[in-house]
């Protein structure tokens, strides 16, 4: 690339630039890590991406409500879960060379070095799991004409018993937004509904079951219906996506259908599944 007053500069594309764009800047970064970064703003002709479906077309077996789990995985109403990634040895790493940065003299060349080094560390866990969540929404949006997750930005689920993920919110709010992002380029309607009470309410009549932090379990007492809990609230982001759309609950396929893959059945799906998979990022 020529830059004026800096002239030529070889530059590595971490992927190729995506076609039908045109470039509106280009910044320059040096990164705590020492390493110098150009990043490409680009602008995008909507008239190129692809027509979502149809709402009418919509039913139980093209669309998908998403659970967000309160431990590191997603919950699909129809029967998946996927693991989050283990980052455990990422994480440790992490911590070994914190640990070294704290001994080091501050301010001479080894702290510096080292806190190189912790930067690095810290963009490794960063990327992966970008690039997890790249692989994820890909899949997804290729999966599925319609997915239905719970909005993250309404407040009333601060004081729901979720509140134990809250740490968690950012790599949600990165993951649905990327989510957005790929429902426009491969064409799938990608809804957030009103998160509140979906772990309470019974999927089945509706009703609402007391449920603590640590009951795995939904079993209602007004219906019977039993279910595992992340799967009941999974099937009712889904009803609620399709009255958001202004569908109704698609009468052809009664509840029961949805709720036949009971715990048991719940297909889990590795993360490296998901990988194999999905495609490589646009
Ligand atoms: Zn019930």
């Amino acid at each position: 690339m020529r830059f004026s007053k800096v002239g030529w500069i070889k530059i590595r594309y971490h992927r190729p630039l995506p076609e039908h764009t045109t470039t509106k800047e280009a910044t320059f970064k040096k990164e705590r890590t020492g390493e110098w970064y150009v990043t490409f703003s680009l602008e995008t002709d909507d008239t190129d991406l692809p027509e979502k479906p149809a709402l009418e077309s919509l039913d139980t077996s093209n669309s998908v409500g998403i659970d967000l789990g309160i431990q590191n995985y997603i919950h699909t109403s129809d029967g998946k879960t996927v693991d989050w990634l283990d980052l455990d040895d990422e994480y440790e790493r992490l911590r070994r060379e914190q640990r070294k940065l704290s001994r080091k003299e501050h301010g001479s060349q080894n702290y510096k070095k080292q806190r190189r080094t912790v930067a690095k560390a810290k963009r490794k866990i960063r990327r992966t799991v970008l690039d997890y969540q790249h692989k994820l929404t890909t899949w997804l949006a290729k999966e599925y004409d319609a997915i239905f997750v719970e909005d993250l930005n309404v407040a009333g689920m601060l004081q729901d018993d979720r509140n134990a993920r809250n740490k968690q919110d950012a790599a949600w709010r990165q993951f649905i937004t990327l989510l957005e992002y790929k429902g426009n380029l491969y064409g799938t309607h990608v809804v957030q509904v009103e998160p509140e009470g979906t772990t309470k309410e019974c999927a089945k009549c509706g009703g609402e079951t007391l449920k603590r932090i640590w009951m795995r379990e939904h079993s209602c007492p007004a219906c019977g219906f039993e279910t595992d809990r992340d799967a009941n609230a999974a099937m009712n982001v889904l009803q609620r996506g399709f009255f958001e759309l202004g569908q109704g609950w698609p009468e052809s396929t009664p509840v029961e259908t949805v709720t036949a893959t009971d715990t048991a059945q719940f297909e889990s799906m590795s993360a490296s599944h998901v990988i194999e998979t999905g495609t490589p990022n646009p």
